[in-house]
């Protein structure tokens, strides 16, 4: 399968060259054909299978006919609407539009919260065909009339189960209620929950069906997992000694928390490892700061909470780290699917504690296999330290303990982790100063 194959306009083509694709992913095959057949798309696809070209290009092609070169705002009416949850993947899914429409005279923006207006409304006025946008500011602009949608076509939503997870189901609703009814729309989504199929029963007509070829384990089955057990107030050494020993030089770690993120940030910068932090707290300056050192190599760690790092897309990142398990074990494929991402191989390594053994099992459950498991020499976990609540609100830092919020009992006496045997990893020799039985 090749990109002419699926019928692409020259520029296109020449557009996807440039950027060094050869051959369409999975869920370009099948949804570029349909979205240019004009079809409404319900695709199966998360960040890392390729889902963000396999909108744009036909989205593009469909555009193209009325491309105009002309300055003039009247001749740049909006005719597409992207929503995204978050502002980084708002501003990728507009990289992606430039790169891909660059030999096409289509103009698009971005609108997201967190930043001064004033831009935002400069390039409304200028005239753009396609718009990406976090609900909430999108809402803001059209109050303060801004936007006018009358001419609107194609409506994407973008990881539509993490926007209702992030709650703008009231704010997609509202958006919907102001578009033409006529209209394609693509909705692209990694799970299919209830709320999720309440959604695309109201939004799309008669859809094709795309998946992106096990959108749950895609990213899963390219990286190789490691859990090393570790007592919870031992993790933030492990990852410095792991980081050294094993020279680690970009390094995207995932907390549960804000506070823990800023928290193991400063740590480990004062063990000498240059580290941000990236999360909701954060400026969008600050973010895109941070997200530019980690790229150009100015820091070896980024640490991230899960919902910061949703849409990250840093090609080819080596290693993920999860200092701390996600309470949802498919937040644990959204981590790693940033590394490993479209056919380079990552490494996904888990720092677990007492306190997990319940959340390793549910990650285990999905991904249908056992974690490989290794004990690194000098961390053996202390088989009477019992397991603690977990504690997701604020200050739950390295393990379980400190701040307030919601609390979820996990049950002790895990052998994986109270014994401090663990268990044969799958290549011992591999990594340097680690010893599969411990200590
Ligand atoms: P996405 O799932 O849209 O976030 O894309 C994940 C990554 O795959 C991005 O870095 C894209 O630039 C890259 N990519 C997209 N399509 C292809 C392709 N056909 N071949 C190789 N890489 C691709």
């Amino acid at each position: 399968m090749s990109f002419e194959s699926l019928g692409l306009l020259p520029e296109l083509l020449h557009a996807v060259r440039d950027n060094g694709y050869d051959t369409p992913t999975p869920v370009q095959a099948q949804a570029i054909p349909m979205v240019l057949a004009g079809r409404d798309l319900l695709a199966g696809a998360q960040t890392g299978t390729g889902k963000t070209a396999a909108f744009v290009l036909p989205i593009l092609q469909l555009l193209a006919p009325q491309a105009s070169t002309s300055t003039s705002p009247a001749r740049h009416a909006l005719r597409c609407l992207v929503l995204t949850p978050t502002r980084e993947l708002a501003m990728q899914i507009e990289e992606s539009v430039r790169t891909y429409g660059k030999y096409l005279p289509i103009r698009s923006a971005t609108v997201f919260g967190g930043v001064n207006i004033n831009p935002q409304v400069k390039a409304l006025r200028a005239g753009i065909e396609i718009l990406v946008a976090t609900p909430g500011r999108l809402l803001d602009h059209y109050q303060q009339g801004n936007i006018n949608f009358s001419q609107l076509q194609y409506l994407v939503l973008d990881e539509a189960d993490r926007m209702l997870d992030m709650g703008f189901i009231r704010d997609i609703k509202k958006i919907l209620a102001l578009l033409p009814t006529k209209r394609q729309n693509l909705l692209f989504s990694a799970t299919f929950s209830d709320d999720i199929r309440q959604l695309v029963s109201g939004l799309l007509n008669n859809p094709a069906s795309v998946d992106a070829g096990g959108p749950r384990n895609a990213a899963a089955e390219l990286v190789e997992h490691l859990v090393h057990p570790v007592d919870r107030e031992r993790k933030r050494a492990l990852l410095s000694h792991l980081i050294r020993s094993q020279k680690l030089d970009q390094v995207l770690v995932f907390c549960r928390t804000k506070h823990g993120a800023n928290r193991l940030s400063e740590q480990l910068e004062t063990d000498g490892i240059a580290s941000s932090a990236i999360h909701g707290n954060k400026s969008q300056p600050q973010r895109i700061k941070a997200l530019a050192d980690f790229k150009e190599g100015k820091i070896t760690v980024l640490v991230a909470t899960d919902i910061a790092a949703r849409g990250l897309d840093i090609s080819q990142l080596p290693h993920v780290v999860n200092y701390e398990l996600p309470q949802v074990a498919e937040d644990y494929v959204h981590r790693i699917g940033r590394t490993g991402r479209a056919g380079s191989e990552g490494m996904a390594l888990s720092l677990v504690c007492v306190d997990e053994a319940k959340l390793l099992k549910d990650i285990e459950r999905l991904l249908q296999r056992p974690l490989p498991t290794q004990v690194i020499t000098g961390f053996a976990p202390d088989p009477t330290i019992k397991a603690e609540p977990i504690l997701t609100g604020r200050g739950g830092g390295g393990g379980s303990r400190g701040g307030s919020g919601r609390s979820t009992p996990r049950p002790g006496g895990s052998t994986r982790f109270g014994t401090g045997a663990g268990r044969r990893p799958a290549s011992p020799s591999a990594r340097s100063g680690a010893s599969p039985r411990g200590k």
